[in-house]
């Protein structure tokens, strides 16, 4: 074995063994961030956003990493690197963010949400598995190559910012802003879930989403039903025609071109959803249903729920909606329509095709309105080959001792194809929380052993990275 050969095959051993070292007081790391109340979307709660984000710097700092804040147009934002492994090894960026949920109804905590408790192997907190404990695995990582080796074996970038429970508005500018400074081979996210308790998890994919909100005026105002029922076109009725008109009666969306460019699941994809063994009778149970929809003809609900587009109403308003009996045709009637969408669907050209379809389907006595809520984002998956998910199936088999699975997350995540878009880069999502930490829910936690795992599993990944 040569001396060069020595110096670039990066032993994780020492890094491993800080890091176990450092288990305690990294637990008390997340204590403190926990406390700080960083709920982004209340305006009374601006101070503790930005103190989370300057505790954050600190410990960014106290890694061993070179550290700045970045005032945005809302809540600041920190940058950290390492960046001098060498142009020959690669540049991986991290993301996360500390800011989070509200509360909601504090009788439903059994204790203060922003005072920590530890309970058995979990600590219990608002933001402990969403996104604080997941987002400091990244700098626990940092600081046990630069504290035991001197050195991190890759180039290393961390993005962390304090509005993702609000839509990251300034994310996208600030991302398009800085594309040379945040210029990477690809970006790390730990923001997900473990398929099961101890059961490691790469999420390879989220759908897009397009929201659409449909608005109908009839008669000028509410009309006496006994006096012009039948007489008048009902915006109620006529509304739920429609909405019964974008889909067939094999469960398949009617927009035109809905299917068209629609990637169809891999028969791997399909053996991935299959092995997850959630069965149809558990799904429903859990649910409450005593059976679930028969979907799109030819495919699962777990595939529904993941790997095929889909169209559902989110809400409906129309007419009297009071006590007792009130006789009226209404003036109005309104629906909220989401989208769900696969890759191949372009979000844009679905919106689009949708005002088409909609407008085919309304009555002409009726006037119509569409709004188009947020933008149409595109679903973003993996490519299989990535060398860095490669790399983090590897790290996560090591550090839980079990192969990782992958999941396709049927949920929405705007910021991957963002920057996949504007960096270049593929998004690699490993995520540590358990599917029971109840995130943006009450008594939101993380189990600690898992953090832990996770933690090593950073470690070994910045370790295969620079191999
Ligand atoms: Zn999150």
């Amino acid at each position: 074995m040569t001396t060069i050969h020595t110096r670039r095959e990066q032993t994780v051993d020492k890094p491993i063994a800080y890091l176990r070292d450092q288990n305690s007081s990294h637990l008390d790391w997340l204590i403190e961030l926990c406390r700080i109340p960083s709920v982004s979307t209340k305006s009374e709660h601006a101070g503790d956003v930005r103190r989370s984000v300057e505790w954050t710097l600190e410990k960014c700092r106290a890694a061993g990493l070179q550290a700045e804040i970045h005032e945005t147009g809302g809540h600041p934002l920190v940058y950290a690197e390492w960046c001098q492994a060498g142009p020959d090894k690669p540049t991986y960026l991290a993301y996360g963010h500390v800011d989070v949920q509200p509360t909601g109804d504090l009788s439903l905590w059994d204790a203060d949400p922003f005072e920590p408790t530890v309970r058995d192997e979990w600590l219990v907190a608002r933001g402990a598995a969403d996104d604080k404990g997941q987002v400091l695995l990244y700098i626990r990582a940092a600081q046990a190559w630069l504290q035991s080796e001197g050195r991190l074996p890759i180039n290393l970038k961390l993005l962390i910012e304090a509005e993702e429970e609000i839509g990251s508005p300034n994310l996208e500018p600030f991302i398009r802003k800085h594309a040379d400074l945040l210029a990477c081979d690809g970006v790390l996210i730990s923001d997900t879930g473990l398929a099961r308790d101890g059961q490691p998890a790469i999420t390879r994919g989220t759908r897009g989403m397009v929201y659409k909100e449909v608005f109908l005026k009839g008669p000028s105002h509410d009309l006496h039903s006994g006096q012009f029922g039948g007489a008048v076109v009902n915006p109620a009725t006529a509304l739920a025609e429609m909405i019964a008109g974008l889909h067939d009666a094999d469960g398949r969306v009617t927009i035109p071109g809905f299917y068209e460019a629609a990637d169809v699941p891999t028969q791997q994809d399909r053996e991935q959803i299959a092995a997850l063994g959630i069965t149809d009778a558990d799904l429903a149970a859990n649910v409450g249903m005593k059976q679930l929809a028969e979907g799109e003809g030819g495919y699962t609900p777990h595939e529904m729920r993941s790997v095929r587009p889909v169209l559902d109403v989110n809400g409906i308003t129309a007419g009297f909606q009071g006590e007792g009996a009130n006789t009226i045709i209404p003036a109005r009637a309104s629906a909220k329509i989401s989208m769900r969408l696969v890759p191949g669907q372009d979000g844009p050209a679905m919106s689009a095709a949708f005002d088409e379809r909609i407008r085919q389907l309304c009555p002409p006595q009726l006037e119509m309105k569409i709004e188009t809520h947020g933008s149409a984002a595109n679903a973003y998956v993996t490519p299989a080959d990535h060398p860095a998910l490669l790399a983090a199936t590897e790290a996560l088999q090591a550090a839980f001792d079990q192969q990782p699975v992958y999941l396709r997350e049927g949920g929405s995540l705007p910021i991957l194809a963002m920057f996949r878009e504007v960096l270049k880069a593929e998004c690699i999502l490993l995520g540590f929380a358990s599917p029971t930490c109840n995130a943006h829910g009450p008594n939101e936690r993380v189990r600690l052993p898992d953090l832990d795992r996770g933690a090593e599993t950073v470690t070994r990944l910045l370790g295969l990275l620079g191999n």
